[in-house]
């Protein structure tokens, strides 16, 4: 299949080409578009054929259910039953926003969109592309991240390129997104609002809305097995890069002795390695042969929105062990963590 690669930025959006995306959509095709998060794959949400398209074109198992991207805060209520206070509350507060909130499922979506489950994820992303393109296609994008099953998720177009180009229709090329990590997943089915993956919307800002958060244990567990995550795509290998990625914690000395240690074992191996530091610390691995920074320490909105680039460019570089720092920070650190853990194939040494 050929690919059409359309190009336009959010301050100067190409409405015709939009038209000529959304013409796609309606026609059971595949588009993977910018959102504030990361590229997604669209496919027309209620069409079951252009959901099982999806699953195939990332070789996604069929139980990972896709999330419905909406443009109008009010169509959510065509896909979303029993849709409580608290949500309505999140929804005049963070949307448009990466969060995406689970409800009880209405008939018109497909369970082929929902992975077989009878609740629905629904999100409206904050990206004037995104949303001209969810309006010119009809108004309900299934859509996923935009990568193979298993890789570090898009956070560019040349990202999406690499691993779709040739097995979807379109790609819209929008540019760098601003946040870099996937949307924050809260299931409002229950009494208590409860997140089932962490992101830039956090338990504190969900809390200040509704009064009260719950955690999925296996957002907060470093261990893989013992814990069934209720977002069903968290049980699957995730985020990650080719190499062999290891965490290390600890003071700053001790982890520069444990992973310049860890090189010159490499290297007298022969194994390619590499480090991702920060800012202040890129200077700590001299014996690397490639050091990135994700950026500095006191931004962490420049570490997550470098990290997914970070563990791809490891791969481009064919690096087979990777050394990262901890990237703990106050506010999103949650969220950059689970991603970086699930990465590392939960491979974390304290020192
Ligand atoms: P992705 O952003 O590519 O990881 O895909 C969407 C994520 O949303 C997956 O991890 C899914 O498990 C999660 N998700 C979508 N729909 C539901 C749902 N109804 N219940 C729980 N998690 C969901
Ligand atoms: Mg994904």
């Amino acid at each position: 299949m050929k690919t059409t690669i359309i190009r336009m930025d959010n301050e100067n959006i190409d409405h015709k080409a939009l038209e000529a995306a959304g013409k796609v959509i309606r026609s059971g095709g595949l588009v993977a578009f910018p959102t504030e998060t990361v590229y997604g794959l669209g496919g027309d949400a209620l069409n079951p054929e252009a959901s099982g398209k999806i699953y195939a074109a990332k070789g996604r198992p069929s139980d990972n259910p896709l999330i419905v991207h909406i443009c109008r805060v009010e169509d959510l209520f065509k896909v979303a039953g029993d849709v409580n206070e608290a949500a309505v509350k999140l929804a005049e507060k963070y949307w448009p926003g990466p969060l995406t909130m689970i409800f009880k499922k209405k008939d018109i979506v497909p369970f082929k969109t929902t992975g077989g489950l009878d609740t629905v994820a629904v999100r409206m992303p904050d990206n004037g592309i995104a949303a001209g393109f969810i309006k010119a296609s009809g108004g309900f994008i299934a859509a996923p991240s935009a990568n193979l099953s298993g890789r570090p998720s898009p956070t560019d177009a040349d990202h999406v390129i690499k691993d779709l180009d040739g097995r979807i229709d379109m790609i819209i090329d929008g540019g760098p997104c601003i946040i870099g990590l996937e949307s924050t997943i809260v299931d409002m089915t229950g009494s208590v609002p409860m997140i089932l993956r962490p992101g830039y919307i956090t338990g504190d800002m969900i809390k200040a809305v509704t009064g009260s958060v719950e955690y999925d244990p296996a957002v907060i567990s470093d261990v893989p097995e013992d814990i069934r995550p209720k977002a069903p795509g968290m049980k699957y290998r995730h985020y990650a890069p080719k190499g062999e990625l290891v965490i290390v914690r600890g003071g700053r000395d001790e982890v520069r002795s444990y992973i310049c240690a860890g090189i010159d074992e490499d290297l007298k191996s022969g194994r390619r390695s590499a480090v991702l530091s920060a800012d202040e610390t890129k200077d700590d691995y001299k014996v690397a042969a490639l050091v990135i920074s994700v950026g500095a320490r006191d931004d962490e909105d420049m570490i997550a929105r470098h990290l997914y680039a970070a563990l791809r460019r490891c791969d481009d570089e064919n690096i087979e062990a990777i050394y990262s720092e901890d990237f703990s920070t106050p506010r999103i650190g949650q969220a950059i963590m689970n991603r970086l853990i699930k990465a590392a194939g939960h491979r974390i040494v304290e020192v």
